[in-house]
């Protein structure tokens, strides 16, 4: 009897493949590295064949690593870096130039034209998003300025568009599929998340013809069975396809409107399920499909952090305050406060709720004993004061009362850092046991689209936390604590602006 459910984790860093048993537990993991190009200054491109070659390396690894044979496994899920772009030839498979990945800026002037021409507010309003060099559309339409062929290709019908699932799904299928999952979707700035299809007047804004388009299929539901030869002669079905944050969102099981978490890597990632309706934000925060299935749909709100991970790798390789990561914890332990210390980590500008790009970040209230362990403590208080005010301006845009937060990634590790943000939320913050957590959440997408899991009930019940911090500060203390962080915010901003 099939027991395991193989999943496709294709990041930006790496590719990886999971296998995960019935009682939601990882048999057995692969992960291959994979390459970032880097043309030109903010240019950032990835080998479309290198993607390709990695997931299915690793696929037939952890096969392996897993002592399983292909009859082993129901199905397949995928989970992927999202709105990085990809053009290829429909009749031979191959693509026309590298992957535009996510993180290129390249196209950051047609987005400014946007803004120009007034597409702000209806772009937003028809996808969710904000006109950003991120999203996939600007990115195709700059390939088709570039370079005249492509367009005369894709108005004969020859070019297909697709961002890193529907590369994976047209090869697992040797073309037969050209689909996308709806989460997917919602990331190219091209689809209507209020209608749920392509929107014909971006498309027409971006001079794009509509034939270059996946087919949008729902996340959770078979939508294409892999070549026989890939797999032993076997086809599995792939049953379960999303974005990687909404992925980790259904893996962190935030099945019911306003629950949340929040994935603390290099930046963090917040997203709330804000349930069957998509909420419009005012304030910079993205709303996009959380999942659907043939019957429903899941929207959520997103919002970022840009310096989170970024802000204990900084103390690290450039103070050389820390020797590594995890020694940031038990030195911020080592005092009972900052004694006044403030950190704003605005390396990069500061994004939701202040949207300011010319803030600079800033170390303030050092007095002569300022000891190192007082900033690493106030650059990781400031990791827990960015969600804060993330959260809780998703819970007023929302109007919304979170319960508590669920949270995962890399620094997620740091139970100061967990406690420490509980402190400041005066909420409950729930740790994942599995880190996977992205992998996990393809992994029960797929499994209950192929009644491996009977539903999201059950699936309720497999989930576990490995730790759980309430919040343990008194009201004025944390008063006292927020207000210096707004204080010190404040002073931030506008510092790249000469008077
Ligand atoms: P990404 O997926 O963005 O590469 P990860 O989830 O792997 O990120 O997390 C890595 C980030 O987490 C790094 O920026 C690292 O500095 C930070 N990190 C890892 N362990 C800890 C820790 N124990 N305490 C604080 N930060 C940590």
């Amino acid at each position: 009897m099939s027991k395991l459910i193989m999943v496709f984790d294709q990041g930006t860093t790496s590719s990886r493949a999971v296998l995960f048993n019935r009682a939601g537990e990882v048999v057995a993991i692969a992960q291959k590295e994979l390459n970032l190009i880097y043309p030109q200054p903010g240019w950032v491109e990835q080998d479309p064949s290198e993607i390709w070659a990695t997931q299915m390396g690793v696929a037939g690894e952890v096969i392996q690593r897993g002592d399983a044979k292909p009859a082993d496994i129901l199905g397949i899920g995928i989970t992927n870096q999202r709105e990085t772009t990809i053009l290829w030839d429909r009749n031979t498979g191959k693509p026309f130039m590298n992957a535009i990945n996510w993180q290129c800026r390249r196209s950051a002037n047609i987005c400014e034209e946007l803004k120009e021409l007034g597409w702000e507010d209806r772009i937003k309003e028809k996808t969710g998003l904000l006109p950003d060099a991120y999203f996939s559309a600007t990115k195709i339409a700059w390939a088709f300025r570039q370079n005249p062929k492509l367009k005369q290709k894709a108005e004969k019908g020859d070019l297909c568009f697709g961002t890193v699932d529907s590369w994976l799904m047209w090869n697992l299928t040797k073309g037969k599929k050209h689909i996308t999952d709806e989460t997917n979707a919602s990331r190219t700035m091209l689809y209507n998340i209020h209608k749920r299809q392509w929107d014909k007047d971006l498309l027409h804004l971006f001079d794009l013809p509509e034939s270059i388009l996946p087919e949008v299929v729902p996340s959770l539901g078979v939508m294409a069975e892999t070549d026989a030869g890939y797999f032993g002669g076997q086809a599995l079905p792939i049953a379960g396809v999303a974005g990687d944050q909404q992925a980790a969102l259904f893996g962190q099981v935030c099945f019911e409107q306003g629950e949340a978490k929040n994935t603390y890597g290099t930046g963090c990632f917040m997203l709330m399920n804000t349930g069957e309706h998509p909420v419009n934000s005012n304030k910079g925060l993205l709303s996009t499909i959380a999942w659907s299935d043939d019957t429903s749909v899941n929207y959520a709100l997103e919002g970022s952090i840009f310096n989170a991970g970024t802000v204990v790798q900084w103390m690290r390789d450039e103070l050389k305050m820390i020797s590594n990561a995890a020694e940031s914890e038990l030195l911020a332990q080592s005092v009972s406060d900052t004694n006044g210390v403030y950190f704003v980590p605005a390396f990069t500008g500061l994004g939701a709720p202040l949207w300011d790009m010319y803030a600079r970040g800033m170390i303030i209230g050092l007095t002569r004993d300022t000891k190192t362990a007082h900033i690493v403590r106030a650059g990781l208080e400031a990791i827990a004061y960015q969600t804060k005010d993330v959260l809780e301006l998703m819970e007023e845009e929302a109007g919304i009362r979170l319960k508590s937060l669920r949270t995962d990634g890399g620094a997620s590790s740091n139970d100061f850092l967990m406690q420490f943000q509980a402190d400041v939320l005066n909420r409950k913050v729930l740790r994942s046991t599995i880190q996977e957590t992205t992998a996990l959440g393809a992994a029960y997408m797929a499994g209950i689209a192929l009644g491996f899991w009977k539903n999201k009930e059950e699936i309720k019940k497999l989930w576990k936390h490995d730790k759980e911090f309430n919040p343990m500060l008194k009201e004025k203390e944390r008063d006292k604590l927020i207000r210096g962080w707004n204080k010190a915010v404040k002073r931030s901003l506008r510092w790249e602006i000469e008077e």
